[in-house]
């Protein structure tokens, strides 16, 4: 271990300097305030806007620590963008150029959940994947999943790491899942004929030696859930891209229960114990079909009685059949103790699932854990078989005991406060409340109840702002002067509207909708007579979208949420951000409306701790979409008036960067004329 390592500021000048960059104000105090994290173990929320160079002020006193310390530093991210950037180019120009003053290069490296690499043993003829009913009818199905899984046979012979997000194009799930296993197939490498060479393991090994490990939330949220340990050792965790963290647990949390997942179970239970037992649980399975077919799409307030007999045959069936299977004998060889392991980690999910669904509706409103929701789709192009899912109403209680309980852990945005608060996202995180910073605007109510056991937690909220002078660069432009949006689709006012916005600006423009149909019906009214060439999602993947985009300034983008977070365009081919509506959840989203629901039987508000706060999060996340480099102008455009004249408009323009604002359409389109004839 050194003895003393340079200060601070000298790694991080060395490190800007290395990356091309100039020292910023913002990433100082950041970087500082990091390292004081680290020091004290109390957790920091850090909101860092667009061009501080967040990444470099966490990574700095995190590589720091981990040489000073000789421990394993974990960093997060929701995207995999920001996983590329910083393996691809943050991480390599940080450490060769802090080699010298650490007197050794810092190592990192990248570790993924085990079904994202290719598992060997499943290549060379371990247990193929059960395909699912649909597919064994689908013969097209199966002939392209023939090809894909070719393919990947002859990515396995070149791949050195072996990790799916480094094949393009990808393949699909189905094909996927022939040549890899999830972390409780897997027969684990002294058992495994191939677990020398394996890929997951090689990652794994490699993570555990290394002074910086980057992975993903969901990674982060299956090591917290205790179901297995799966990242190395260590004692600070940098969450990036910290306003996706509820979302991307709650999704690693949800379970769900199909009809076909219980064929797969049956199948691969059949294989090792006598008949009529995993008959006994088919026939369970075939029972939930007939169920599931006559159930509403949508949330379950209630269980059903036959289905509630169902799930509890489900749950005894997949019991029974797990103790006939019993432990392994030993001398078993291989395959066969992979057939056992594939069928034990199928009988679980399904065992699992079905004791979930069973008690989440034992506990009234106000105390209820998890929400029970049924997907479907039977009329359309791409039919899903009925699904039952379940998934937590909160992960404050399970980050706060197993993320903040047991790492000192900095949460890092663009968007950490909202109304001008951190106190939403930290009630979301599990993070006490009263020690925030910032003061809350007007219209924010929260939920009634905080954490009862939060005494031990401590933690700062902190923004060290943005390089962007907001007021002189952008405008915030209500349309207040339109009806409030509509059930129906975009009324033909809020297509004018678009229409000459888009116009002024002569392309240029972003559309943020609210929902698909919508962007298809701005896009295909707009192409009548316009000028500039509109493109939406969907016809095209989004990635060469917003190629096409970026590359031609009299061109719009018009899509829905995943354009709302992804898309950096700095530059003149983007001056106008429109959204058409306060993007609050749909009010038949089984989640967000259980969340509301549990907070009012509290006695809180949910329309404003649920509903504007999830719009609160994607607007500013929308608005974040405008100014991406110093010189770039422009206007972020709402065209839901509600933003100007509701009561809780105030909350969500408090959300919003600090941009000059008009509600004037003239001055507006003025200003956008300008930037265009200025723009050439
Ligand atoms: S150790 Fe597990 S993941 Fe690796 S090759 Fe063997 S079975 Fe596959």
């Amino acid at each position: 271990m050194p003895d003393s390592l340079p200060p601070l500021r000298e790694l991080l000048a060395t490190a800007v300097a290395a990356v091309g960059g100039a020292e910023r104000p913002g990433q100082t105090t950041m970087a500082e305030a990091v390292q004081d994290a680290i020091r004290t173990g109390d957790h920091l929320a850090v909101q860092a806007g667009t061009g501080t160079g967040k990444s470099l002020a966490y990574l700095v006193p995190a590589i720091r620590h981990a040489v000073e310390k000789g421990t394993t530093v974990v960093i997060s991210t929701a995207t995999i963008a920001l996983q590329r950037q910083l393996v691809d180019r943050d991480l390599p120009r940080v450490a060769k150029a802090l080699a010298k003053p650490l007197k050794r290069t810092p190592s990192f490296a990248i570790l993924k959940g085990r079904r994202n690499y290719l598992c060997l043993h499943k290549l060379d003829g371990g247990p193929a994947d059960d395909p699912d009913d649909q597919a064994l009818f689908d013969p097209f199905a199966i002939s392209r999943m023939g090809r894909e899984v070719t393919r990947l046979r002859e990515w396995a012979s070149d791949t050195e790491a072996g990790d799916r997000d480094e094949l393009v194009p990808g393949v699909s799930e189905q094909a996927w899942r022939q040549v890899s296993v999830s972390a409780r197939e897997c027969l684990g490498v002294s058992r495994c004929p191939v677990g020398t060479d394996c890929f997951a393991e090689r990652a794994r090994a490699e993570a555990g030696r290394a002074d910086v490990v980057v992975t993903n939330h969901a990674l982060l949220a299956i090591d917290a859930l205790g179901t297995a340990q799966v990242l190395p050792e260590h004692d600070v965790v940098v969450v990036d891209e910290a306003h996706d963290l509820v979302d991307r647990v709650t999704s690693a949390a949800t379970g769900e229960l199909s009809a076909a997942a219980v064929a797969v179970a049956a199948r691969r239970t059949g294989r090792l114990v006598e008949e009529d037992l995993a008959d006994r649980l088919a026939e369970a399975g075939d029972g939930l079909a007939m169920l599931l077919e006559d159930v509403a799409v949508g949330r379950l307030d209630a269980l059903p009685e036959p289905l509630k007999v169902t799930l509890t045959a489900l749950r005894d069936a997949a019991q029974h059949c797990t103790t006939a299977i019993g432990p392994e004998k030993r001398g078993t060889e291989a395959d066969e103790a992979s057939q056992r392991k594939q069928a034990l980690a199928a009988l679980e999910d399904v065992h699992d699932t079905a004791v979930r669904v069973l008690e989440a509706f034992e506990a009234d409103t106000a105390h209820q854990r998890d929400v029970v929701w049924v997907t479907g789709d039977f009329g359309s192009q791409n039919p899903r078989p009925p699904t039952l899912r379940v998934a937590p109403l909160n992960v404050a209680g399970l980050l706060r005991e197993k993320l903040f309980g047991e790492h000192t852990t900095v949460l890092t945005s663009a968007t950490l406060t909202l109304g001008g608060s951190f106190d939403a996202l930290a009630r979301q995180w599990g993070l006490p409340v009263r020690q925030s910073s910032g003061a809350r605007a007007e219209g924010a109510a929260l939920d009634k109840e905080p954490p009862s056991d939060d005494g031990a937690v401590h933690w700062t909220g902190m923004d060290v702002g943005s390089p962007f002078d907001h007021g002189k660069s952008g405008i915030l432009y209500v349309a207040k002067h339109l009806p409030p949006p509509g059930r129906d689709g975009l009324p033909p006012a809020y297509l004018d509207e678009l229409r000459e916005l888009v116009e002024a600006a002569g392309g240029r423009t972003l559309g943020l909708f609210s929902s698909m149909r919508a962007a298809k019906q701005a896009a295909a009214q707009l192409r009548e007579g316009a000028a500039s060439e509109i493109l939406c999602q969907g016809e095209d993947s989004t990635s060469l979208l917003v190629k096409k985009f970026a590359e031609n300034p009299a061109t719009c983008l018009f899509g829905t949420l995943s354009l709302w977070q992804g898309v950096d365009v700095p530059g003149p081919s983007l001056s106008l951000v429109v959204m058409d509506r306060i993007p609050f959840p749909r009010p038949d989203d089984p989640l967000a409306s259980a969340r509301q629901r549990a907070v009012e039987a509290r006695g809180g508000n949910g329309f404003l701790t649920v509903a504007a706060t999830h719009a609160a999060l994607l607007l500013a996340q929308g608005a974040g979409r405008l100014l991406r480099s110093m010189d770039d102008r422009g206007v972020v455009a709402v065209l839901d008036p509600r933003l100007a004249t509701a009561r809780y408009g105030g909350f969500l323009r408090a959300s919003l960067p600090p941009f000059w604002s008009t509600t004037d359409p003239a001055v507006v389109r003025g200003a956008l004329s300008r930037l265009a004839a200025a723009a050439g």
